[in-house]
């Protein structure tokens, strides 16, 4: 009797373990992305439909095999990723998530980009094996690739007609064209600043699309920071003239010398000097500082303008933002330029932020660090905007 209860249990637990592991399975497979899981030492203990499909593979030839004989990760020039770099290893070591992009060779020697993340597997507070989940990027590559041509050509496209509108207006303004009214000077004016301002559009379009594309250089040499600051102040203080803002410039002492890119620093810089500018009514002040901290060296550009309403600021870095309370003082503007500075000083290793009072003022900062930015070898360089 207690025999036959014992057989009926066995089978029960076989039943609710076999129903248990469909679950599991069904789960598995209705994940959009590849999934592969290891014990301890790398062995696949799991592996869903879409990673087989991704790598042309069948489940028979990677369960219980080495997760390095199964899933070949390499650059983009076909060599193999070493191990102590493969996602999985530096998540199983470091116990965190790891998120990266790659590149895989299929069982077919193609190689086609991934995304990684990979999550440790923790038992009592050890690493007991790790989760990969990948998806193959190939269309997102290929989709970013087409946006960037587009991009490029249809700027290309814009500048040269633009160049011939800027080349006879300056012609006709200079009189080659005869003798000018005082109204034609006025209408003439204007196309000019208009030609200007989609010049600025056009280069700023551009930039973006370099630095979204991650090809952006940063080729770094030993700057004069406090020169820098001065050249770009120079640079636009006609601007603050015609506004009657008081613009002035304080160093700190002892700035050092900063092995960083001179030019990705003046497009933040001059960004962030005109929106002060630009954001600052008649007969304000804009203040710019250099001073040197423990560990990096702070800009800081302080006007008294319009500031930045509170419910705004969360989003005044991101793409095409611009906040209410400025749209109809200043229509010009596309919100552009704090997204995309925001991008550059990353790419310097810096960092940028700011600290906003609505009808009192702003404070933007940016800190580059003393030790200075790494180099990047890039396709592209910035074009200094409207330069
Ligand atoms: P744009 O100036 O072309 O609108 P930005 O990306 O440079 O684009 O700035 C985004 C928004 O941030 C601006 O539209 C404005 O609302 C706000 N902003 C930036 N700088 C300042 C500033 N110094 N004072 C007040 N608001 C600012």
């Amino acid at each position: 009797m207690e025999e036959t209860t014992n057989k009926l249990s066995d089978q029960s637990s076989n039943i609710l373990s076999k129903e248990s592991e469909a679950r599991l399975e069904a789960l598995l497979t209705s994940i959009g992305e590849g999934l592969i899981a290891t014990d301890e030492r790398g062995i696949i203990t799991r592996v869903n439909r879409v990673a087989l499909l991704t790598l042309g593979l069948k489940k028979s030839d990677v369960l219980g095999k080495r997760y390095r004989e199964v899933m070949v990760d390499v650059y983009e020039d076909g060599s193999r990723v070493p191990n102590v770099n493969l996602p999985i290893t530096r998540a199983f070591l470091s116990g965190n998530t790891v998120n990266d992009h790659l590149f895989c060779l299929r069982s077919d020697q193609t190689i086609f980009p991934i995304s990684v993340c990979v999550s440790p597997i923790m038992l009592h507070g050890k690493p007991v094996g790790a989760i990969q989940l990948f998806r193959d990027i190939s269309d997102d590559v290929i989709t970013d690739n087409i946006k960037a041509d587009f991009m490029s050509i249809a700027s290309h496209q814009l500048r040269t007609p633009l160049s011939a509108i800027n080349t006879y207006a300056h012609l006709i303004n200079d009189g080659y064209g005869g003798p000018l009214t005082a109204d034609s000077k006025i209408f003439l004016d204007v196309i000019l600043s208009a030609a200007y301002r989609m010049n600025e559009l056009i280069d700023t379009l551009l930039n973006i699309t370099r630095v979204e594309s991650g090809s952006l250089m940063v080729d770094p040499a030993p700057v004069n920071l406090k020169n820098l600051v001065k050249h770009i102040v120079e640079e636009i203080k006609h601007s603050a003239e015609e506004k009657n803002i008081d613009l002035k410039i304080k160093f700190g002492r002892r700035i050092p010398i900063v092995n960083t890119d001179s030019l990705l620093v003046q497009e933040v810089l001059a960004n962030l000097l005109s929106n002060a500018i630009k954001y600052t009514g008649d007969g304000g002040s804009v203040l710019v500082t250099l001073t040197s901290r423990s560990t990096d060296v702070l800009f800081k550009v302080k006007d008294n303008g319009y500031g930045v309403p509170a419910d705004s600021q969360k989003y005044i870095f991101k793409k095409f933002f611009r906040a209410s309370n400025i749209t109809s003082k200043e229509p010009n503007g596309t919100g552009l330029g704090l997204y995309l500075i925001s991008m550059i000083a990353e790419a310097l290793d810096g960092e940028v932020w700011f600290q906003s009072k609505v009808n009192q003022g702003s404070t933007f900062y940016f800190s580059l660090p003393h030790k200075g930015s790494n180099k990047k070898d890039g396709k592209f360089k910035l074009q200094r905007v409207g330069k």
